[in-house]
């Protein structure tokens, strides 16, 4: 069975590809670099032993996709690519319309043309907004809150009514929690450009001696130590999780990836000081704009729907993220 990966050599992109390879599947990969380096999939390469196949192009060229679905027997996609940032998104919402609506856009319509109607989509948490639910069920209300989220949302909605409209689309709509860490080879890992926004990739290179101390944005949440709580998803489990939607396409389903826990920003801290044995300076800041207090997923339907959950602790997240770090401190440019 052979499956388009776009954005394949991004970070959850590029730990899906290796165990995609892993069960079987052969992997065609789109991307067009925007936000990945070459030497991922090289990486993927290594650690499977496989090739995969690579063209350099952009989602949105409905030519580029033409081509591929020619040349190539595609059986189902996974659609990764877009962009992330969600500072950028409310900089310049059109850019990411553009992108991540556009893009899927031009996808389905070419599927729809090479009928091709199996997809796994990347949604994101995110789509629920300033939710109240603790944990955050499939059928909570919808309010995403920045750019980034509606059009995740946008094109989930896109989704939802092509499948009401040709019953033979099979698509998975994957609700992202916080992913995390890195394949335990510490061959691919995250790459941020600059530095990093989120939490994980920060204290690592503080840990790494790159960065000075940690910010922790705000310790007076109602939270057990005032600290923000995230659902932490290993991205070996995401990727997995994306496997068993794959095995199980039918129809539409709507599901949450997560490990169904919260932990607090001092919790990360202390596990990575206790995993990796390095000290994580840190100073108390001011809470961050738009940060909520709880965040976690329900992930009961991931489990009765895909027979998926997650298997790595947060311990296995911090050491793989030290792992991947301290043999790659410039990232992929190491
Ligand atoms: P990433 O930026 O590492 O990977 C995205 C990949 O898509 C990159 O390789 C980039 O070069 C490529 N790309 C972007 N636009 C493209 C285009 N128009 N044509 C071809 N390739 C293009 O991001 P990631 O963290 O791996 O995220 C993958 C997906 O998951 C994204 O859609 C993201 O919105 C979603 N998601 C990510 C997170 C997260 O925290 N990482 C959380 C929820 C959802
Ligand atoms: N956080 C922090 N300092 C940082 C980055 C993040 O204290 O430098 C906190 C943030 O306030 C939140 C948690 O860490 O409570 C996770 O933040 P991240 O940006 O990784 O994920 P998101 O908030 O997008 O879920």
């Amino acid at each position: 069975m052979i499956v388009l990966v776009t954005g394949g050599a991004g970070y959850i992109g590029s730990h899906t590809c290796v165990e995609l390879i892993n069960a079987g599947y052969e992997v065609v990969v789109l991307d067009s670099f925007i936000n990945s380096k070459e030497e991922s999939i090289k990486r993927i390469e290594n650690i499977t032993g496989k090739t995969v196949v690579l063209v350099k192009g952009d989602v949105r060229d409905k030519d580029c996709l033409r081509s591929i679905f020619k040349n190539y027997s595609i059986n189902a996609v996974i659609h990764f690519s877009g962009l992330k940032a969600v500072g950028e998104s409310v900089a310049n919402p059109l850019k990411y319309y553009d992108y991540n609506v556009m893009g899927s856009l031009a996808l389905t319509e070419i599927m729809a043309e090479f009928n091709v109607k199996n997809l796994v989509f990347s949604s994101s948490a995110t789509v629920y907004g300033f939710s109240d639910n603790k944990p955050i069920p499939e059928t909570s209300q919808l309010s995403p809150f920045n750019p980034y989220g509606q059009s995740k949302r946008m094109v989930e909605q896109i989704l939802e009514d092509l499948s009401k409209s040709d019953a033979s689309w099979n698509i998975a709509l994957l609700r992202y929690f916080n992913p995390v860490g890195a394949h335990k080879s510490g061959m691919i890992g995250e790459d941020p450009n600059g530095i990093p926004n989120n939490l994980m990739p920060f204290v690592s290179q503080v840990a790494a001696g790159k960065l000075k101390e940690l910010s922790i944005f705000g310790n007076d949440y109602p939270t057990k130590d005032g600290t923000g709580v995230r659902d932490y998803i290993h991205v070996v489990d995401l990727a997995l999780g994306h496997i068993a939607a794959l095995k199980k396409l039918n129809g539409l389903m709507i599901i949450n990836l997560g490990a169904g826990a919260g932990y607090s920003v001092l919790d990360l801290v202390h596990t990575f000081e206790k995993t990796t044995g390095i000290k994580i300076p840190f100073k108390i800041v001011n809470r961050r704009p738009g940060d909520i207090a709880i965040y976690f997923a329900d992930a009961t339907m991931a489990k009765e729907k895909l027979g998926w959950q997650t298997k790595y602790s947060l311990e296995d997240i911090c050491r793989d993220s030290w792992h991947w770090q301290s043999k790659n401190p410039n990232g992929y440019n190491t």
